[in-house]
């Protein structure tokens, strides 16, 4: 069963049994290498580039990530990835084993199940490590693919180049036996060069969908599940991207932070669940000022980044200050008990992004201005070497 099981990649195999463990087999170190190693053969007759000895080692570790995604049922998503990454590569070998176990117990392994073990901080805390894997695979899928695709042109034209002329020796067969077997030989490579230019073919689809199922993934990476905004991380890919295309377009660019005032007492009077619905509000509130131009983020607990492009500092601030104005007007209600959440207000700071001389010191400015705001008072919004007037003791 050895390597028919372990490069699921290339072999179908109707043993369920074995198919449900072969991730394991491998981590394990308890079955054969697989099938798409060097042959001894070109080995002897020339040195392998380096290229040619990882890239083999690369696509097993894929197969393994989807054999065990695929065995155990999982959807390709961070926390099942970063399982089944840590589960292949030896790097959680306390939880493989137990999914071991349970799986030998016949239970299944849920999302759920997994959520559970690992706690609900993991997906925060795993966003960054599971992108760089993300992109790492997605490296990989890429050369898969195009090595997919250069091989089973290569199968192709060797099956082609083979049939041609195993037809004519068949036909000089008559004259000996030699040329006979020759030609059966002939024949038997050339139906396993079909074989094996199927098999890659196979494989190459379901790279494909590996990968449409990854950039899913990282889209999915990329959001704040509360608020459905961009995270920190997106933000911070934005702002380089939008800063570097502004800068070659000539054009001018603010940053900004936004921070719900008092926004712990929210949660201290109505209880989190309430709180949330509020952030929620807030969130859709300030994203209505986004467009092309300008894109709004959850920098993290109840604080927003902004970034507006083709705005100077003062029509920046305006367009901000108007969204403080309608937050601030409204008198929210917690619809679970009929009371009132008081007034909802939030403070800002705004800094030219070119006004520094980088990106962290553009967001610094703007962190700094949004400091001087709540300390003067708070609901308001400031620009970035703005003089803040006579602080007055934060409320
Ligand atoms: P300030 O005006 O100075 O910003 O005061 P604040 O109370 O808003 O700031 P503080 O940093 O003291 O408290 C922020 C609170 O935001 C504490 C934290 O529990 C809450 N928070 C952060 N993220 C979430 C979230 O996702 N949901 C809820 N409900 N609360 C959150
Ligand atoms: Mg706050
Ligand atoms: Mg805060």
């Amino acid at each position: 069963m050895g390597a028919a099981v372990l490069d699921g990649m290339w072999e179908q195999t109707s043993d369920e049994n074995a198919r449900k463990s072969r991730w394991w087999q491998w981590f394990s170190g308890g079955a054969e290498e697989s099938a798409d190693e060097p042959s001894e053969e070109s080995q002897v007759s020339r040195e392998l580039t380096a290229r040619e000895v990882w890239l083999p080692a690369k696509r097993r570790m894929i197969s393994r990530i989807a054999d065990f995604l695929i065995d155990h049922e999982l959807e390709v998503l961070p926390t099942t990835l970063t399982v089944a990454y840590e589960c292949v590569t030896g790097g959680a070998p306390r939880l493989a084993q137990t999914i071991l176990e349970r799986t030998e117990k016949g239970l299944p392994i849920t999302l759920g199940w997994i959520e559970e073990q690992r706690g609900e901080s993991t997906h925060d805390k795993n966003g960054e490590a599971l992108a760089v894997l993300m992109g790492r695979l997605e490296d990989s899928l890429d050369e898969f693919s195009k090595a997919t695709n250069g091989a089973r042109n290569a199968t192709n034209e060797y099956s082609s180049a083979l049939r041609q002329h195993v037809d004519e020796l068949e036909g000089v067969g008559r004259a000996g036996v030699v040329i006979t077997e020759l030609a059966a030989l002939t024949r038997a490579m050339m139906e396993r060069s079909i074989a094996v230019e199927n098999e890659l073919a196979c494989s190459e689809r379901r790279a494909q969908a590996l990968q449409t199922s990854l950039e899913e993934t990282r889209r999915i990476a990329d959001i704040d599940h509360l608020t459905g905004l961009p995270n920190r991380r997106a933000f911070d890919h934005m702002l380089e991207r939008e800063m570097r295309e502004a800068r070659e377009a000539g054009e001018s660019l603010c940053v900004a932070f936004v921070d719900i005032d008092h926004f712990k007492r929210v949660n201290d009077t109505h209880g989190h669940p309430a709180g949330d619905r509020v952030l929620k509000f807030v969130s859709e509130t300030l994203n209505r000022i986004a467009d092309a131009r300008c894109f709004v983020a959850r920098h993290g607990g109840e604080e927003f980044a902004i970034v507006l492009r083709n705005h100077t500092i003062d029509k920046a601030w305006k367009k901000l200050d108007a969204a403080r104005a309608e937050i601030a007007e409204r008198r929210l209600v917690n619809r679970a008990n009929d009371t009132p959440f008081g007034k909802i207000t939030f403070s800002g700071g705004i800094a030219d992004a070119f006004a520094y001389p980088d990106k962290s010191g553009a967001l610094k400015a703007a962190d700094e201005a949004l400091y001087l705001a709540k300390q003067s008072g708070r609901n308001r919004i400031f620009r970035a070497g703005e003089d803040p007037g006579p602080l007055v003791k934060a409320a």
